[in-house]
């Protein structure tokens, strides 16, 4: 292995991102170095290729952005026990700390000095990245390294739709990007009885109707009401995932929820947004922030699942060499791609 490797990196305080080359990372006691094969673009990663004031306030310059991968691993720390090299894995992107009471009680996705990589230290959008080996999780032979590349996004959407019991239930999800389209068929396969999924975007609906067996509604053309009317979801949806980051989402699955029925955020809003809280006290709705993914009981699930039939790869509607990485980027940011997926193997 060459001392220098091929990173997509944040190399400047304005738009974009730049393929250039680094220092090869060198790696601790406890890490492990993966070769990267592929990696997922996410709606984070346009943050910081757009430089919008959240990117500009979180993330260091420079910095090697990316946080979704799949890879092998070429070198292991000398503490390192129970991987090999040559291990296919994924990775938990979010670092973090031993030292909080939530850590110390084995919740490690609660633990307040959560770091990110890809965000606050040095990404996986690169030809190799030093992961402490805590965070890898091996993927089994029957995981591609695509589906491998999209396990973060997926983990964002199994921690969402398994946070409230599903079986049997009517569940609503607002936002048909691919964590909702990936929700979606989590749901299904979980035992939701409907699925109903909204969006203002057709082509992310249609997409939503191939990849799951969902409901698909676009709410600039259809009445939710009626819809459930014709389901004969009497009462109203049992279980809300909310993944637009919307208000008027929010609100418009406010008033289809049940009776103390039970809503998931995963959304994140731009800003600060006015809540009908009075709607949500008289229908005795319980709501919960979802971050991140259980780590990693979310990971466990999800692959288990993955095993069982659970089958989200029509989500991926785009591949590109990372050359190409402008183009992967310029269809995620149209706002029609499913998940795009970049490929280090042919550097
Ligand atoms: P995305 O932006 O691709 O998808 C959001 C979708 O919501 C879009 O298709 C958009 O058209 C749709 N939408 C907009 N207004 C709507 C409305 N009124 N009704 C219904 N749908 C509407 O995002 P994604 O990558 O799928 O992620 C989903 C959300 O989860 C985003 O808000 C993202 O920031 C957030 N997120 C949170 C975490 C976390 O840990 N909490 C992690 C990853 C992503
Ligand atoms: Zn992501």
């Amino acid at each position: 292995m060459t001392n220098e490797m091929k990173v997509l990196v944040k190399a400047h305080a304005r738009e974009g991102l730049w393929l250039q080359t680094a220092p090869m990372p060198e790696i601790g006691p406890d890490d492990v170095l993966i070769r990267i094969n592929k990696t997922g673009i996410c709606g984070t990663d346009i943050h910081i290729w757009n430089w919008d004031e959240w990117a500009q306030k979180t993330v260091p310059v420079p910095l090697i952005t990316g946080h979704e991968f799949a890879g092998e691993i070429v070198e292991l720390g000398r503490n390192v026990e129970g991987l090999a090299l040559g291990q296919r894995c994924s990775g938990e992107g979010h670092l973090i700390g031993k030292q909080s009471r939530q850590s110390r009680a084995g919740k490690f996705h609660l633990d307040p000095q959560t770091r990110g990589i890809g965000v606050n230290e040095q990404g996986a959008f690169a030809e190799c990245l030093c992961l402490p080996a805590f965070n890898v999780v091996p993927l089994p032979d029957e995981i591609s390294d695509d589906i491998g590349a999209i396990l973060d996004p997926l983990g964002n959407a199994v921690h969402t739709a398994l946070s409230f019991d599903l079986v049997g239930e009517d569940v609503l999800i607002t936002g048909a990007g691919p964590i909702g389209i990936m929700a979606a068929a989590v749901a299904r396969h979980a035992g939701a009885r409907n699925v109903v999924i909204t969006d203002i975007n057709q082509d992310r609906l249609d997409l939503a109707a191939k990849v799951a067996d969902v409901v698909p509604v676009n709410v600039t053309t259809d009445d939710l009401a009626d819809i459930q009317a014709q389901l004969q979801i009497t009462q109203g949806f049992d279980v809300g995932l909310e993944m637009s980051g919307n208000q008027i989402a929010l609100d418009q699955m406010v008033e289809a929820m049940v009776m103390g029925g039970r809503i998931a955020l995963l959304g994140i809003p731009p800003g600060k947004s006015p809540v009908d809280w009075s709607r949500i006290v008289f229908k005795a709705i319980t709501i919960k922030g979802i971050y991140g993914r259980e780590i990693f009981e979310t990971w466990y699930k999800m692959i288990a699942m993955l095993q069982n039939g659970l089958d989200v790869s029509g989500v991926i509607t785009h591949r590109f060499g990372v050359q190409d990485y402008a183009e992967g980027f310029a269809a995620m940011k149209s706002g029609h791609s499913g998940k795009v997926v970049l490929d280090w193997t042919a550097l």
